[in-house]
């Protein structure tokens, strides 16, 4: 299979996962609640594992450990996150949204949808800059990425509902970031010679999720839900990705 069909493949189940996730909303809420947040908290591991042990150690290679640039691309990828989710969106969190009044002033929802399709442009970008390095790097972003998808569509569509818009503006506006993610493959394809910079770009704003975006949640479900099992989890997340990668080494070697 040529790269592009592996990058439309894993941006078409990226895109799925945060189409199901707005579905989700319409269900039954107490069990997905706890299953969402179990894919929050191994979603965020799985994350940190990735960026530390396989995309860091990349780019020290490409760069030839001269890592001033690299990582300050990496810094400036965390920050974009901190002014789109946190500066310009007044109110934005993950997971669900339950802040009615919040939600309900004017243009707080939107900007809160358009804060997250930025992030979910540059989960697209993160997958691809993975496989346009190479496959096994690709593969554990992209897993990385897509775990915490569910979850992601499902905020997406509280943040309209609790906004007092229906379910069809919710599962637009779960389309709208599930399009984001795939433009951001598509744009990094057709940019591909700028893969050495956008790798460390995306390495940050990846670990911004993980870390700013994703563990706040799960400190916040235990502090409330008073246990820690959901923050087990993030190690489990991290183990699954040292699993995921031992396997893959195999496998390609
Ligand atoms: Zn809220
Ligand atoms: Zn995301």
């Amino acid at each position: 299979m040529t790269p592009f069909l592996q990058l439309i493949g894993f941006g078409l189940l990226a895109a799925t996962g945060n189409i199901v996730g707005g579905f989700l909303i319409t269900r039954a809420r107490a069990t997905n609640q706890r299953l969402l947040n179990y894919l929050i908290a191994l979603g965020a591991g799985f994350m940190l594992g990735a960026v530390f042990l396989e995309v860091i150690p990349e780019v020290a290679l490409q760069w030839n450990n001269d890592l001033i640039k690299p990582m300050g691309l990496a810094l400036a990828g965390y920050l974009l996150i901190q002014f789109v989710e946190h500066t310009i969106a007044p109110h934005f969190h993950f997971g669900e949204e339950t802040h009615s009044d919040e939600m309900l002033r004017r243009g707080v929802a939107l900007t809160a949808v358009i804060a997250l399709s930025v992030h979910t442009f540059f989960d697209g970008v993160a997958i691809a800059s993975g496989l346009l390095t190479n496959f096994q790097l690709g593969l554990l972003l992209f897993i990385a990425i897509a775990l915490h998808k569910i979850p992601e569509g499902f905020t997406v569509a509280s943040i309209m509902l609790s906004s007092g818009r229906g379910h069809q503006a919710a599962l637009r506006a779960t389309a709208l970031i599930a399009a984001a993610t795939f433009a951001g493959i598509i744009l990094t394809f057709v940019l591909r010679p700028a893969v050495i910079y956008t790798l460390p770009f995306s390495a940050g704003v990846t670990l911004y999720v993980a870390a700013s975006d994703l563990i706040p949640e799960v400190n916040r479900k235990s502090r409330y839900g008073g246990d820690a099992r959901t923050s087990l989890l993030v190690f489990a997340g991290v183990a699954l990705f040292y699993l995921a990668h031992l396997m893959l080494h195999d496998a390609l070697e």
